[in-house]
């Protein structure tokens, strides 16, 4: 079997796997966690450390609630734990064949397995806002640290987690902050503690937000705004579009993994998570397509389990 994506759910499989006593392979195209690794640095995780548990090794974190660096650690002695077989750097890129004798490529070797499981998350595609000046280096989709935006004026458009989240860090560092956000306030998804932080700072001023309004174009040194009462240009020295990500659908299109109903959700069965591709399946944050609120860690480690149980079941027909 090879599982592609040593995310949390592409770990907690490869545990399944090694409890079911099967010969697999976890292909990774970046490091371990690669999605965590890649989050903000100082990111906290909404969930309690406990329920991000997998496999009966227990998650210790200083406070209830886990930290990034927590997080890669404890993923780190999790496949260490179980002796997890990782190809990192890897990355596969197409699938072809049929259950019991499929060929996986990837970008150093060529495979052959009888199941594959696609646990490829969702951060690896950001929502552009495909507007000019998209391009220029001071804007990013990804945000890692407050540092380089001290004594700048950054603009962070969005309105959830990651938007917040930014724009107070960056305004606790000396950044002058305008959010820009498209619809009439905060996102009541942000994180309950965070929340009343962010309505605080917008409402005594300390961070300006622009509701109702959105980009039009970015320039080196300013953006040209729009909203009801039309066009206007704010100065500014950086963007953080913290607009959200996607599942990466080249990849599912190559994968041949159909797509149902507008928020293009992977075609796969909710008891086993087989795709209609038979012999292959889909775990983690992918599941959801577009709407990527809908599966998060705590709930995406029973797929595992489904997964599992049902490649046992089948694998006597492919001996
Ligand atoms: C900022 C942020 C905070 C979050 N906080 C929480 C939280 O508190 N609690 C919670 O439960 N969830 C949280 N989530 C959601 C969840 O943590 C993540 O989405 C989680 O990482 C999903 O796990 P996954 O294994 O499904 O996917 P990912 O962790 O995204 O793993 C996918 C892996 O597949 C690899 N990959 C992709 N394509 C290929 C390829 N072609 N070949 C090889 N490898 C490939 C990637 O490099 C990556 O390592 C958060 C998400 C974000 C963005």
């Amino acid at each position: 079997m090879i599982i592609i994506g040593a995310g949390p759910i592409g770990l907690a499989c490869g545990i399944e796997a090694r409890k079911a006593g099967l010969d697999f392979l976890i292909i990774e195209k970046g490091t371990l966690a690669n999605s965590i690794y890649n989050y903000p640095v100082n990111m906290t995780f909404f969930s309690t450390s406990q329920k991000l548990e997998m496999g009966d090794i227990p998650f210790m974190s200083i406070e209830n609630k886990p930290r990034r660096t927590e997080a890669l650690e404890y993923y780190r002695r999790v496949s260490q734990a179980y002796g997890l077989p990782i190809n990192y750097y890897e990355e596969a890129t197409t699938v072809t064949g049929k259950a019991g004798e499929f060929t996986v490529t990837t970008s150093k070797a060529t495979y052959h397995t009888k199941f594959v499981i696609v646990a490829t998350g969702f951060y690896d595609v950001p929502n552009y806002l495909n507007v000019p000046g998209e391009e220029l280096s001071k804007v990013a989709h990804y945000y890692k640290e407050p540092w380089p935006y001290v004594g700048q004026k950054v603009v962070v458009i969005g309105a959830g987690n990651s938007a917040v989240d930014a724009a107070l860090e960056c305004w606790r560092k000396g950044a002058d902050v305008t959010m820009i956000i498209q619809h009439e306030a905060i996102d009541r998804n942000v994180k309950y503690w965070v929340l009343p932080d962010i309505e605080n700072r917008i409402k005594e001023g300390s961070i300006k937000a622009l509701f109702n309004t959105k980009v039009k174009e970015i320039h080196p040194k300013s953006l040209l705004l729009e909203n009801e009462s039309g066009d206007f240009e704010i100065e500014n020295d950086f963007v953080l579009a913290m607009t959200g990500y996607k599942p990466n659908y080249p990849l599912l299109k190559k994968f041949e993994i159909d797509l149902i109903d507008e928020n293009q959700i992977p075609c796969f069965d909710q008891q086993n998570h087989e795709t209609n591709r038979k012999g292959m399946y889909l775990a983690g944050v992918v599941c959801g397509g577009l709407n990527t609120r809908s599966y998060f860690i705590e709930n995406s480690i029973e797929h595992s389990q489904k997964i599992l149980s049902d490649i046992k079941e089948k694998i006597h027909l492919y001996k």
